[in-house]
C-alpha cells in the first residue's frame, strides 16, 4: 500500500480501519475511548450502555445480549485532530470469520490489541493471518499495562516470532502493574503520565529534548528510571526503527503500550493511525481498478444486515465508499442488474446513533436501507460497468439438513433461508434429489443463531439435524465435462443460494475421486461473490 500524495484533502484524511484481537483484550473498552477523544460522546461508558438500549429497543438479536457476543459488524465515524475516522467493527466470536473476513475487505488498516499479561493469543493470530493475506497495514496496541504484564521485550519478541512481522516500539512502558506510570512516547520524545484517578481524563503530556534529558528525573522515580534508560538503549540497539514505508507494507507494525481502561496511550495510538496508517487506497476490480481520487463515485456492498428495525423489515447494505464525493440523492447504477437506485436515505454510522448522510466520501462506510436488491459483492456506480473483485466467499465447514417445524410452511423456510444467505449469514443449497435443504455454515453457532432469527423474524420454527454430507465445492470447467459430472454425481449435487452448482462431499475421499476420475471439472472451495 502506499499514500497518493495527489488524494483531495477530504480524502486524505480519512482513515478507515478495523480493530482485531482475542476476546477479552480490550476491544470494546478501547473502542469507547476512542469515540471519547473523537468528541462523539461525553462519557465513555455510554457506548456499551447505549449499545445495549438499542439492541433491546430494535430487539434485534436476543442471542447476541444473552451470549454477551456481537454477532454482527457495525461502523462507526468520528472526528479526531484533522482526521475522519471510520471504525468498522468486527465480529469477536471465532464462528463469524467468514464476516470478519469480509469486513477487513472494507478497511485500509488494522489495529491489533493485545493484552500485556497475555500477549498474543489464538483469536489474535487468526485475524493476523486474514490481514496479512491483503497486506493490511497493522498498528499494535498493548493494552492493561495498569497491571501485571510481561516484560516489553518478551511481548515484541513474541509478537515477531509469531506472526514474522518487524515489531517496532512507538512508545516505551516505564515500570510494571502497580508501579506503571506511564510511556516514553519514542516518537516525540514525550513522557506521557497515567492518571490512575480519573479514567475519562486525557493523560498529561510532558515534553523532553530526547532520553538524556536531566528533566525526566523529576518525573520518573529513580528505580524505574535507571531501568527505563537500560531498556531503552537495548531497544535501540536490537529493535528496527519505524519505516512508514515499512508500516504501510505492512511488513512492520509500530507497537503503543497503554491502557485502554485509563484512557491512557489511546490519543498516541490514534495519532499515529493518522500519521502512519494509509489513506484510502486503490481498490481492486474488473475490468479496472478504481482510484479513491476519481470525481465519480464507485462503492461496494461487504455487508448486508437485515431487519435491524424489524418495524420495517428493512435491510441495511454496508457500503464501503472505493472513490469520488457521494451526495444524498445520487442516482447510482447497481452494475450487477444494470438498474439505476436513488440513493435518498443513506445513512452515516456516527458514534452518537445513526444518522442521515448528505455527504461522504472514499474510504467513508454508508449504510443503505434496501429491500433485497443489494447484496454482498454488488458495487455501485455513476453508471460504467466496474465490479469490485477481492470479496470471497467460502465453502462451508459445516453442514446440516434444514427443516420447517410446519411441512406446510416450506416455501416460508425457503424464503427465510434465502434472506440470510443474502446476508452472508449461511450457504443455502437445495439438493437435486430430496425434500428440504442444507445449511452450510462456518463455525457451529451460526446454526443457533439461524434457527432463532427464522423462529424471531418469519415465525417460523425450524429443525436443524445432522446431515450425510461435512462440506461442499463448487463446480467449475467446460460445460460439457461439468454436464457429464453432475449427470453422473446426481446424489452429490446441488444448487447454492445464486443457483450455482455445488457438489456435496462426505469425506475428503469424494474430492479426490473426483480428481482422479474427472480431470476437466474443478472443485473450489471459494468463490468471488457477484
Ligand atoms: P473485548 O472483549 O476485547 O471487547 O474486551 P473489553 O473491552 O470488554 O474488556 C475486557 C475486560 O478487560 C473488561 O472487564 C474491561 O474492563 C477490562 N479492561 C479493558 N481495558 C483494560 C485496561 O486497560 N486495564 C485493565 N485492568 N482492565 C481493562
Amino acid at each position: 500500500m502506499t499514500n497518493r500524495p495527489e488524494l483531495p484533502p477530504e480524502i486524505a484524511r480519512r482513515r478507515t480501519f478495523a480493530i482485531i484481537s482475542h476476546p477479552d483484550a480490550g476491544k470494546t473498552t478501547l473502542t469507547e475511548k476512542f469515540l471519547l477523544y473523537g468528541g462523539a460522546i461525553q462519557m465513555a461508558g455510554q457506548v456499551r450502555a447505549k449499545g445495549e438500549a438499542r439492541r433491546t429497543r430494535s430487539d434485534f438479536m436476543q442471542m447476541e445480549k444473552d451470549r454477551g457476543i456481537s454477532v454482527s459488524a457495525s461502523a462507526m465515524s468520528f472526528d479526531f485532530g484533522k482526521y475522519r475516522y471510520n471504525l468498522v467493527d468486527t465480529p469477536g466470536h471465532s464462528d463469524f470469520s467468514e464476516d470478519t473476513y469480509r469486513t477487513l475487505t472494507a478497511v485500509d488498516a488494522a489495529v491489533m490489541v493485545i493484552d500485556g499479561a497475555k500477549g498474543v493469543e489464538s483469536q489474535t493470530q487468526k485475524l493476523f493471518e486474514v490481514c496479512r493475506l491483503r497486506d493490511l497495514p497493522i498498528l499494535t496496541f498493548c493494552n492493561k499495562m495498569d497491571r501485571e504484564s510481561r516484560d516489553t521485550f518478551e511481548i515484541i519478541d513474541e509478537i515477531q516470532e509469531n506472526l514474522a512481522i518487524d515489531v517496532t516500539p512507538a512508545s516505551w512502558p516505564i515500570g510494571v502493574g502497580r508501579e506503571f506510570i506511564g510511556c516514553y512516547d519514542i516518537l516525540r520524545d514525550r513522557l506521557e503520565l497515567m492518571d490512575r484517578a480519573d479514567r475519562n481524563k486525557i493523560a498529561e503530556s510532558i515534553e523532553f529534548n530526547g532520553i538524556d534529558d536531566p528533566k525526566l528525573a523529576e518525573h520518573v522515580p529513580a528505580h524505574l528510571l535507571e531501568k527505563f534508560l537500560e531498556e531503552i538503549e537495548m531497544a535501540k540497539e536490537l529493535l528496527p526503527t519505524l519505516d512508514p514505508a515499512s508500516v504501510l507494507n505492512g511488513s512492520m507494525t509500530p507497537i503503543w503500550f497503554g491502557s485502554a481502561m485509563n484512557s491512557f496511550g489511546v490519543k498516541e495510538l490514534m495519532d499515529g493511525l493518522a500519521t502512519y496508517g494509509p489513506e484510502p487506497q486503490v481498490q481492486s476490480a474488473e475490468p479496472r481498478n478504481i482510484a479513491p481520487e476519481e470525481s465519480k463515485v464507485a462503492g461496494f456492498v461487504f455487508k448486508v444486515q437485515a431487519n435491524m428495525d424489524p418495524k420495517h423489515r428493512d435491510r441495511v447494505a454496508f457500503v464501503r465508499l472505493a472513490s469520488g464525493h457521494f451526495e444524498r440523492g445520487m442516482k447510482l447504477t447497481h452494475v450487477r442488474s444494470k438498474k439505476q437506485m436513488a440513493i435518498t436515505n443513506p445513512v452515516l454510522f456516527l458514534a452518537s446513533d445513526r444518522e442521515l448522510a448528505e455527504e461522504a466520501w472514499a474510504g467513508d462506510i454508508i449504510g443503505i436501507p434496501n429491500h433485497g436488491q443489494l447484496r454482498i459483492g454488488d458495487t455501485l456506480t455513476e453508471g460504467e460497468a466496474i465490479r469490485v473483485t477481492g470479496i470471497p466467499s467460502f465453502a462451508p465447514e459445516l453442514l446440516q439438513s434444514c427443516r420447517a417445524g410446519d411441512p406446510m410452511k416450506a416455501k416460508h423456510l425457503e424464503k427465510a433461508l434465502m434472506q440470510f444467505a443474502e446476508e452472508g449469514a449461511a450457504k443455502v443449497f437445495k439438493p437435486t434429489f430430496g425434500s428440504g435443504f442444507i445449511v452450510g455454515v462456518v463455525g457451529a453457532l451460526q446454526f443457533e443463531v439461524l434457527a432463532s432469527r427464522i423462529e424471531l423474524e418469519y415465525g417460523l420454527p425450524v429443525r436443524f439435524e445432522g446431515s450425510q454430507f461435512t462440506s461442499a465445492r463448487w463446480v467449475a470447467g467446460e460445460k460439457d465435462a461439468v454436464d457429464k459430472f453432475v449427470a453422473a454425481n446426481k446424489q452429490h449435487i446441488a444448487t447454492d443460494n445464486d443457483g450455482d452448482t455445488v457438489f456435496l462431499t462426505r469425506l475428503q475421499w469424494d474430492i479426490d475421486r473426483v480428481v482422479r476420475d474427472y480431470p476437466d471439472v474443478k472443485l473450489t472451495a471459494t468463490k468471488e461473490m457477484m
